[in-house]
């Protein structure tokens, strides 16, 4: 039996109001980000001269409109995937390979971590220490345990005071990412894995700092392995998902992958909460997403709902953006520009190989769909230059 401390409450959130404005930022649209990160024993850790900075993931985060190609937040991570290959030589299988270790670790420099521990966890309860409950002091110091909850407007802190014994520390939390199954594991099976500083003995005992302080962010890790899971996992569900987009019917041999990105786009944006907040003049409804791996799964629903998610035409490039025109092509006017340059040297040059085998002007203009006038203006120009 434990009294519930209820005014030792601290809440964050993660919202995003979706209704009109989708650049609308409502209570405390915020994730953290150190400047610099490092690889060290299989885990992705702030550099130890770091700087936090805070910062909104869904500034910025326009409805796409007209012939514009946007680029988001969670292309680049879902552009990292195909550079994610763990170095085998040596058996250092807790690296990367070149470029995709630099990629990474700059990615993270500019949106930090994904909160792969936070995406999982419904609530956590950790072990009690003799203090005063937050808020309030007294002669005598009381056994408080900290209790951290999954809400509908963001992550609550709460001060637990037992009456007769101290609730067990543990987390209920989902077995793995992209599952739905929930467990309750001890701080050391599941807490613990993403703090490589605790030592061995104290896992299970460890006072661990509050989620979104400033200790929090300079212990908390994930696993390079954890984290490269992540991506693959959803860059395979958003690619499925979009190149399946126009199919009215699906065949038996698209309906398994359909089955599997459904559900990994479901698994990952399945934190994200819908939260009632007041405008002044009523109420709005927005989302709280918990995690920043949680606020781009939200991201991909919103684009691949109410628009096209491409991939760019120009082999060089292959970037992926989001647009709504349906003949958009190109992720810029660079890419577009470069591509008709391309074309318009390599028919160049089709051109030139075909009247250099005996065809007419009028002939290869026909079967290269040119205006011979172009053909024989290059005709002269060669001439010309030879
Ligand atoms: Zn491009």
């Amino acid at each position: 039996m434990c009294l519930i401390w209820p005014f030792c409450t601290i809440q964050f959130c993660m919202a995003q109001d979706t209704t009109n404005t989708i650049q609308r930022v409502l209570f405390g649209d915020r994730w953290f980000r150190f400047d610099r990160y490092e690889i060290t024993g299989g885990y992705i850790q702030p550099a130890p001269d770091a700087h936090l900075i805070e910062y909104q993931p869904w500034k910025g985060f326009d409805k796409p409109q007209g012939k514009e190609s946007l680029k988001r937040p969670y292309l680049s991570l879902l552009e990292l995937a195909p550079l994610l290959d763990f170095d085998f030589s040596e058996k250092r299988t807790t690296r990367l390979e070149t470029p995709g270790e630099e990629r990474l670790l700059e990615w993270c420099s500019q949106y930090g971590l994904l909160g792969i521990l936070l995406h999982r966890v419904e609530t956590a309860t950790f072990p009690a220490e003799t203090r005063f409950p937050r808020g309030l002091s007294g002669n005598v110091p009381v056994p408080v345990a900290e209790r951290l909850e999954r809400t509908n407007s963001g992550w609550r802190i709460l001060d637990v005071v037992p009456f007769l014994h101290p609730p067990l520390p543990g987390a209920y939390l989902r077995r793995k990412l992209g599952d739905f199954e929930i467990t309750f594991e001890s701080l050391s099976e599941s807490w613990a894995h993403y703090f490589p500083g605790v030592s061995a003995a104290d896992l299970d005992s460890y006072q661990y700092p509050p989620v979104f302080g400033l200790e929090f962010w300079r212990q908390y890790a994930e696993p390079l392995s954890e984290f490269v899971d992540a991506v693959r996992m959803f860059r395979e569900a958003v690619d499925a998902l979009r190149n399946l987009e126009h199919q009215s019917r699906l065949s038996p041999e698209q309906t398994q992958p359909w089955l599997r990105a459904e559900r990994v786009i479901h698994a990952l944006s399945e934190p994200v909460s819908p939260m009632l907040y007041r405008t002044g003049t009523g109420y709005g409804l927005g989302w709280a997403c918990h995690s920043l791996l949680g606020t781009f799964a939200m991201m991909a629903m919103l684009d691949l709902s109410g628009a096209r998610m491409l991939e760019c035409a120009n082999p060089k490039c292959r970037g992926l953006f989001v647009s709504k025109a349906v003949k958009a092509k190109y992720c810029n006017t660079t890419c577009r520009s470069t591509e008709q340059v391309r074309k318009y040297r390599s028919r160049k040059d089709r051109a030139r190989q075909l009247l250099g085998k005996g065809f007419s002007i009028a002939q290869v203009a026909e079967k290269l769909r040119l205006d011979p006038t172009a053909i024989g203006n290059w005709v002269t120009k060669w001439h010309t230059e030879s």
